[in-house]
């Protein structure tokens, strides 16, 4: 069995580590695997749960960049159709490769004839792309004629159609716990790793860092944590650390520069509006500054799980990032967008079954370009200038490059700890669960190997979940599932819950439900099934019955839009 996920609070107080990360996030996340492989003492602490925030809201693409060709910025090109690469053969239980259409109209700009250029270039990165075993290869993109277009997507058949570009990009359906075993990996190459551990403040001597105090949020102790240099990697939280009382690291007081802006972007779950394919559509208002602008704004309709993923939007928001984000406005503004440039879809609210939103950085003075408009990484050392040494802030814009980020910070921490800069070695490092012949052929053996004790689905679902970790899953509960007599799919949802709480540090209802598991992520997933995960959870971590109807109405909440 893999190692368990301790929440060794003990362990992260009496330690001395050489960094440590606040934020598990994507970028967090990897920044701690990326350390402790190069054999640094690493700790992370996230004040909520692992991967809840930005990298829980993205459109769940592992993108190519195909959209960095509007600008010709094959840079940035490449290395995304590197790390996709990276990811496909890392992860492959968690990212697949998902065909795109791009319909087409008219010539020029918005015609094939361009677009095929295009694609061409997107093609030839693609295939110099860090070679990747037969499975994870990505096939080339295809012109399909007005009729084509229409047989594959019937919806698609709008006047003025003059056929599509079919192309392939990657999906992570669960980014929720491909964050997850980017931490379970620090963690098994020595990381000690805390959730619900909130940063309250930065302790210093002097100029030079020394730790960080910290709030257990479950328990309400405080704690100081020892470490010769810390890396903020708090997304849009930023800049809130920073300010946190004594630290003299607040933006504010030493350039305006690292104050970000953000703009949200909400993304809704619907029921499914394509036959397979995600479409890549644009709204109708103008979107300037592009080489190759097709038009309005970009928003995609994807399939995800036997439904459809619709997003992104963008608009400014100066609010707080704690606050819940989406309004009732934001939903039945993105099912305008849909509707208006793909009528045959008939979207409705009562189709819309749930809906996140996430913030992403703007550049400050630029106006909201929202996810859509070209953006760069950021990586802020607190020592130049004499500011506060040992402090180096990250700010991510793309969940997909974030291992890629993740080595340039290590880099940093090295130099910072005065030692010699060891090799990185994220790009060969399989993620947690991923240690397989490809997803089709493990996929196959354990369908042959659980046949008459699990369903197909029950399997396939398992599979996507874990991966290789499927063994560990069914093993922590052997005495419900592996037992062909007693097997109900209610067993089944209790062994996913025990060992999302022993082995996967799930401490609330929310963790189980969102990101452990789906079961929360297609609509309200019922009262009984609410209440059994709570009393099994309960049994665990020795909840009241106040706790648990705390954590259910806490859960309950995640539906309900900004009033
Ligand atoms: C709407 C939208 C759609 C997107 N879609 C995609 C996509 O399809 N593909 C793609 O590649 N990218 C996408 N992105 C970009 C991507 O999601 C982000 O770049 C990435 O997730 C940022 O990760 P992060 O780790 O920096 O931030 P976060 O995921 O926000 O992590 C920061 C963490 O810090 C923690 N934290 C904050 N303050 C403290 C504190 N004081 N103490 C301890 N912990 C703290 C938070 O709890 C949080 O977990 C999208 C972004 C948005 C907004």
């Amino acid at each position: 069995m893999s190692k368990c996920m301790q929440r060794d609070l003990q362990r992260l107080s009496a330690d001395h580590f050489d960094v440590l990360i606040i934020g598990g996030g994507i970028n967090g996340a990897w920044i701690a695997l990326d350390a402790a492989l190069r054999g640094l003492r690493t700790a992370l602490v996230d004040k909520g749960d692992f991967g809840a925030a930005t990298s829980a809201a993205t459109g769940k693409m592992i993108h190519g960049g195909i959209r960095y060709l509007q600008h010709m910025a094959l840079g940035r090109l490449k290395t995304s159709l590197h790390e996709r690469m990276l990811l496909l053969r890392n992860a492959p239980h968690l990212v697949h490769p998902l065909p795109f259409l791009i319909p087409t109209s008219g010539h020029l700009l918005k015609g094939k004839e361009v677009l095929s250029l295009a694609m061409l270039i997107y093609d030839f990165f693609a295939c110099r792309a860090v070679p990747g075993p037969p499975y994870a290869q990505i096939p080339p993109h295809q012109r399909l004629s007005r009729r084509e277009t229409a047989r594959l997507e019937p919806c698609l058949a709008l006047e003025g159609l003059t056929g599509a570009v079919r192309f392939f990009d990657c999906q992570m359906p669960f980014p929720e716990r491909l964050t997850l075993a980017v931490i379970q990996s620090a963690q098994e190459a020595g990381a000690t790793v805390v959730n619900y551990a909130q940063a309250t403040k930065i302790l210093r001597d002097e100029m030079t860092v020394r730790g960080v105090r910290i709030r257990d949020q479950l328990a309400g102790d405080g704690f100081e944590i020892q470490a010769h240099c810390v890396v903020n990697a708090t997304g849009p939280w930023a800049d809130e650390i920073l300010r946190a009382e004594g630290s003299s690291a607040d933006p504010s007081a030493t350039t305006a520069k690292q104050n970000r802006q953000f703009s949200k972007g909400i993304h809704i779950i619907t029921r499914a509006l394509t036959s397979g394919h995600g479409l890549a559509l644009a709204t109708r208002h103008q979107h300037s500054g592009a080489v190759l602008d097709r038009g309005g704004r970009h928003f995609f309709i994807v399939p995800w799980e036997g439904h459809s993923l619709v997003g992104t939007t963008n608009a400014p928001y100066e609010g707080d990032p704690d606050q819940k984000l989406v309004t009732e406005e934001d939903i039945q503004g993105l099912i305008a967008d849909v509707n208006s440039v793909y009528p045959s879809a008939g979207l409705r609210r009562e189709d819309v079954l749930f809906f996140y939103g996430g913030l992403y950085p703007d550049e400050p003075h630029q106006g909201a370009k929202g996810y859509q408009g070209a953006r760069k990484d950021r990586i802020v050392d607190h020592g130049q200038g004499n500011v506060l040494h040992g402090l180096i802030t990250v700010s991510g814009v793309k969940y997909t490059t974030g291992r890629r980020l993740a080595q340039m910070v290590v880099e940093m921490v090295f130099a910072k700890l005065q030692r010699p800069v060891l090799p990185c070695r994220t790009e060969t490092a399989v993620l947690h669960g991923g240690d397989m012949p490809g997803m089709q052929a493990f996929l196959a053996a354990e369908q042959n190997r659980l046949a008459g004790i699990l369903s197909v689905e029950e399997i396939d679902h398992l599979v996507r979940l874990y991966g290789t970790k499927i063994s560990d899953v069914l093993e922590t509960a052997s005495e419900n599932v592996a037992n062909k007599t007693k097997r109900t799919a209610d067993n089944l949802v209790m062994a996913q819950t025990r060992y999302a709480v022993r082995r996967e540090m799930a401490r609330k209802l929310t963790d189980v439900l969102f990101r452990r598991t789906r079961w929360g992520l297609f609509g309200h997933p019922g009262g009984d099934l609410l209440r059994h995960v709570a009393d099994v959870m309960a049994e665990e971590l020795a909840w009241d019955r106040a706790r648990m109807e705390q954590e259910i109405t806490e859960v309950e909440d995640c539906y309900h839009v900004v009033t």
